[in-house]
């Protein structure tokens, strides 16, 4: 396939990501739409992606030229080459994808090879993005990950050779009990093995997942928001002095063409198609989402619906709230003309009293038209939105 480069600027064009519901086994922290299950039913489950693209062909001009193609999960590895393949095919086949569409991939360390990562480079994957979370053995084990240290290390230097223009990897920090050294280091360690792109999170409990359970019967303990907003601070900094700046808040890019094309359009309201169990889609004024459990899922399927369980109409003030909310999570920050333009509102006069209050106590920045959290604003990204008032007059 031809390598044609996209504009490395957030592009308007649609995004499609595609839900790959399977992992070896499940990780108690995780709340995913997620499963496991043998090569018979992760084929019959390809197979019924497939077919769930080919409901959409009727509407290919709803998500005309689709620019990122994302593989999401999940392990998006747990399935074959061969079916990866099949359902790009089919995605091309039956959506309005561009031929230079940038396609990003999900793997975790123990599927990364030679082979694998040959075979996912001849896909035309771009951006793979490696689930390391840590690179010490006891966090490895109490996240119920399957790889060990070595094996981290090994995927990285394994991809590298492979070609992509963008290896990422994620680490997830706030671990209750874990040393402050133990995150630095492997901070240090990520940095050494010089990936382009670090998306590093903080470890939630979620209810309903097995570390939610424990925490809601006192047999875990969240760090305390002190220890929280240290961690945070100190992963920005760091990060930043090692040529890895951040550019959302859980996310860093060696440069700026590393940044993820495809997660920019969320955080950007540009629209996308979500397909497979639990997928979101947008279309820019309304929300849908899939069936979350497999059998349902391809149950809907196999009476040739398309298998969605909900949608939602947004208004303007929900999508203004929203764009709010996005906008204080990227460092490039909410431009107040274009937030104007498409929501119909002007926040800054709206909430004059409010902005200068935010930037007097450091939280943000007023550049002419650019509203910019600051790292201490981002660290609080959550609640600096509360208080804002986006009600038209
Ligand atoms: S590998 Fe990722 S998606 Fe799968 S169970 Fe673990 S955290 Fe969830």
């Amino acid at each position: 396939m031809e390598r044609t480069d996209l504009n490395v600027a957030v592009s308007a064009n649609p995004g499609l990501y595609l839900h790959i519901p399977f992992c070896s086994a499940i990780c108690p922290y995780c709340d995913f739409a997620v499963l496991t299950g043998g090569p018979e039913k992760r084929r019959r489950f390809a197979e019924h992606l497939i077919s769930e693209i080919s409901l959409w062909a009727p509407d290919r001009q709803a998500f005309e030229g689709i620019d990122t193609i994302y593989f999401g999960g999940g392990t998006p590895s747990a399935l074959t080459p061969d079916d990866i393949t099949r359902i790009l095919g089919a995605a091309r086949e039956s959506l309005s994808v561009q031929d230079g569409a940038w396609v990003s991939f999900e793997a975790n360390p123990e599927d990364v090879n030679p082979e694998s990562v040959r075979a996912w480079r001849d896909l035309n994957v771009r951006f793979l993005s490696l689930g390391i979370q840590s690179f010490d053995a006891d966090a490895l084990r109490f996240l119920g990950r399957r790889h060990d240290p070595e094996g981290a290390r090994r995927s990285v230097e394994t991809a590298r050779g492979a070609g992509f223009d963008t290896i990422s990897i994620d680490l997830i920090y706030g671990l209750p009990g874990q040393p402050f050294e133990i995150w630095k280091r492997t901070l240090e360690q990520a940095v050494t093995l010089a990936p382009d792109h670090i998306s590093c999170y903080q470890l939630t409990f979620h209810e309903g997942t097995p570390f939610g359970f424990h925490l809601a019967r006192g047999k875990m303990t969240e760090l305390p928001e002190e220890e929280q907003a240290e961690i945070f601070l100190f992963t920005h900094e760091f990060l930043r002095d090692q040529g890895y700046p951040a550019y959302e808040v859980s996310n860093f890019a060696r440069s700026p063409e590393h940044r993820s094309r495809h997660n920019q359009k969320y955080w950007h309201h540009v629209p996308y198609l979500g397909l497979g169990p639990s997928a979101h889609s947008f279309s820019g004024t309304r929300r849908w989402w899939n069936e979350r459990k497999l059998g349902p899922y391809e149950k809907r399927i196999d009476n040739g619906e398309r298998p969605i369980a909900g949608s939602e109409e947004l208004t303007r003030e929900d999508l203004a709230l929203e764009a709010l909310m996005l906008g204080l999570r990227i460092v490039d920050g909410i431009d107040l003309s274009e937030f104007q333009e498409r929501y119909g509102l002007d926040l800054r006069r709206r909430n004059e009293p409010l902005i200068e209050r935010l930037v007097q106590e450091g939280l943000l920045r007023s550049e002419g038209a650019l509203l910019i959290p600051t790292l201490a604003g981002l660290a609080i990204t959550d609640s600096l939105a509360r208080d804002f008032e986006i009600k038209s007059e």
